[in-house]
């Protein structure tokens, strides 16, 4: 603000005289005269605005009108500062301008003289203001342009952070370069991989490709741009260094800086002046820097992007076309992707399914099942007898992938063996028992040698083994066939018992010891006795017939929220490691069991069956030599309605 008129001239001097002296004379000039009584009261003046002027006394009422002089230009410099001393003398004149005094009077001074000498303070305190003013209107608009250059800077940084089109930030990078250095045209040029050459990408006000009729391509090994790709190094032309670039167009100032990603050049940002007789400087090589910056940071995250969009668009036409159906679902399992498989699988149509529920996409019962219950995998039973194995795999981040497999044909096969083995184990059971029947009428039709009876009783074992084998069979056929569905509350505690009952006479003959342990109060399970019981008498059979005699066996129930788990473990033999993931397999025995006892390699398989039918699970715990854990878990009853 310039001072004003009324800016007030304060006044504090010891000396009553000179007070009203001062006031008398100056008031009627249309002056704002203040007169102080105390150093306290001039602070307090002093706060409530700048004064024009201040005449002070050598000595105050409360302190040294020097050292307050010096206070004052500390607070106001510009404010010239008159000093009423009593006697002039060399001394005190030289502490009068070391205090920064601008000039002093003493008494008597002529009304005139005295008007003058305040006259020629004020104007040269106008002159400093004045002065002040002017710096500081330079200084300001420096720092505004400033400024307004870096909210500029601000302003592409956050188009480049909020759009993933390089070619509109590509655009707003031209844009904010001709408009922060105010050149006439920009340009950015990329290395092409391919052949080490400078392409024209953006450009603002430069119209190169137009006039050379094809793409604007320049080599880097003798052009000012290829300087900068090969030295890293922003270059700097003007009216001193002037040349003729190697794009045969001449300009008169120029500015190159290199566009870095990872510290390595990819390209150069300029801008020129052709026309405009207007130089650059390093301000402007800084400015241009920090916008290859963000220049190089959008190419860098266009290309990123670009690349896993490619993959993307890879990996989605892989799965659009393989033979297998791919559905992927979201976190809320809302259906993401769907490939022709899949929509073939579930005979639905082409209709978009993206975004919607899986159980609307889908229209299919058992998958929703899968879902709700979060299962691994499930066997899916569509229409003509087609079946698909579901298999639901949960992907951190995604959601669920759910993959369809065709395996109509295995179930037909499938179908096919049980069928043929039903058939030739029904038909085998007759014969078999009139082949045992005749073998002990044979001993007692009359006499036989030693070595006949000997051999009786091999043909009756070996009858006896292959009439096994064959009720294994037919009873695993009807068990996959789903034949004995009745269900009703099943006591295992009692099962147990029972089972420990018939295999007893196996426990003592091998010398076993069994431990059982059930809680008390053991809660229910829903489920078929017979099945139940085969299952328990399965596991025992085999921890008896795999442990060598001596061993020990423990049966263990426990509950868990709603499940029942049944532990069988033995001091066995166990299972080789390899064997282990093929142990529920029909037919299969493992590589230690044919030396232990005879066996069909089917009782795991019927009891996994019976497991699963029951809707739990099975696995087994073994370590070779010491022993195995076969661990069966059961839901509990929870008051289901009775089937037959
Ligand atoms: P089988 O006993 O008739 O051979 P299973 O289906 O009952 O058929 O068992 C399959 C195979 O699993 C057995 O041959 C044996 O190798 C192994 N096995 C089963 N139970 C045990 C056990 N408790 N300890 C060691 N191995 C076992």
């Amino acid at each position: 603000m310039p001072p004003s008129y009324h800016d007030p001239i304060l006044v504090l001097t010891a000396d009553p005289q000179v007070n009203s002296l001062v006031e008398t004379l100056l008031q009627p000039e249309g002056f704002n005269v203040r007169v102080l009584g105390q150093i306290a009261e001039a602070r307090k003046a002093l706060n409530e605005g700048l004064p024009r002027l201040v005449i002070l006394g050598e000595k105050l009422p409360d302190g040294s009108g020097l050292a307050f002089a010096r206070e004052l230009s500390d607070i106001t410099p510009t404010t010239p500062v008159l000093l009423f001393v009593y006697q002039e003398s060399t001394a005190v004149l030289k502490q009068a301008i070391q205090a920064g005094v601008l000039d002093t009077f003493f008494l008597p001074i002529r009304g005139e003289d005295l008007l003058k000498l305040v006259r020629n303070a004020l104007a040269i305190g106008d002159r400093r203001r004045g002065w002040m003013q002017k710096e500081t209107r330079i200084a300001t608009a420096n720092l505004r342009s400033q400024m307004s250059d870096l909210e500029m800077l601000g302003q592409l940084s956050r188009s480049i952070t909020s759009q993933l089109d390089i070619d509109s930030v590509l655009s707003t990078v031209m844009d904010t370069a001709v408009s922060l250095t105010g050149a006439e045209e920009s340009s950015l040029l990329l290395v092409d991989e391919a052949t080490g050459e400078l392409y024209l990408r953006a450009s603002r006000n430069f119209d190169k490709s137009k006039e050379q009729g094809t793409e604007f391509r320049m080599g880097i090994e003798d052009t000012v741009a290829g300087t900068v790709i090969r030295t890293g190094q922003p270059i700097l032309l003007d009216e001193e260094n002037l040349k003729k670039i190697k794009t045969d167009y001449l300009v008169y100032s120029l500015v190159y800086v290199p566009l870095k990603t990872h510290d390595k050049p990819i390209g150069v940002l300029g801008v020129d002046n052709r026309n405009l007789k207007k130089p650059f400087n390093d301000y402007h090589v800084r400015l241009l820097s920090a916008v290859a910056d963000f220049a190089a940071i959008a190419i860098q995250n266009a290309r990123a992007f670009s690349n896993t969009d490619t993959e993307r668009a890879r990996l989605e036409s892989i799965l659009a076309k393989v033979q297998d159906g791919v559905i992927i679902l979201d976190a809320e399992n809302k259906v993401i992707f769907i490939n022709q498989g899949a929509r073939d699988a579930l005979s639905l149509d082409n209709s978009d399914l993206v975004n919607l529920p899986a159980e609307t996409a889908l229209k299919n019962s058992q998958i929703k099942d899968l879902l709700e219950r979060n299962g691994s995998r499930a066997e899916i039973n569509l229409e003509e007898g087609r079946a698909m194995d579901a298999q639901l795999t949960p992907i951190s981040d995604v959601g669920t992938v759910i993959t369809l497999h065709d395996i109509s044909m295995f179930k037909e096969l499938d179908r096919a063996k049980s069928d043929f083995v039903n058939t030739v184990s029904h038909d085998l059971r007759t014969p078999l028992t009139t082949i045992l029947g005749y073998v002990e009428l044979v001993e007692r039709v009359g006499p036989v040698t030693d070595l006949q009876r000997e051999y009786i009783r091999h043909v009756q074992m070996s009858v006896h083994n292959i009439t096994n084998l064959v009720n294994d069979l037919l009873n695993l056929g009807r068990i996959e066939a789903g034949f004995d569905k009745h269900k009703e509350i099943v006591h295992i505690d009692q099962l147990i018992g029972e089972a420990c009952e018939t295999l007893k006479d196996q426990l003592a003959y091998k010398g076993h010891r069994l431990s059982v342990e059930i809680p008390p109060n053991l809660p229910p399970v829903w489920g078929n006795p017979i099945l139940l019981s085969q299952v328990v008498d399965n596991l025992l059979g085999n921890s008896i017939k795999y442990t060598p005699p001596g061993g020990q066996i423990f049966i263990r129930a426990e509950v868990e929220s709603d499940q029942m788990i049944l532990k069988f473990k033995d001091t066995g033999v166990g299972i080789p490691p390899m064997d282990l993931p093929f142990i529920f397999d029909k037919f299969f025995r493992a590589s230690n069991a044919a030396g232990e006892a005879a066996g069909t390699g089917l009782g795991l398989a019927i009891v996994k069956s019976i497991v699963e039918n029951h809707y739990g699970r099975i696995w087994v715990d073994s370590v070779l030599s010491q022993g195995s854990t076969f661990n069966v878990v059961l839901p509990l009853y929870e008051g289901q309605e009775e089937e037959k």
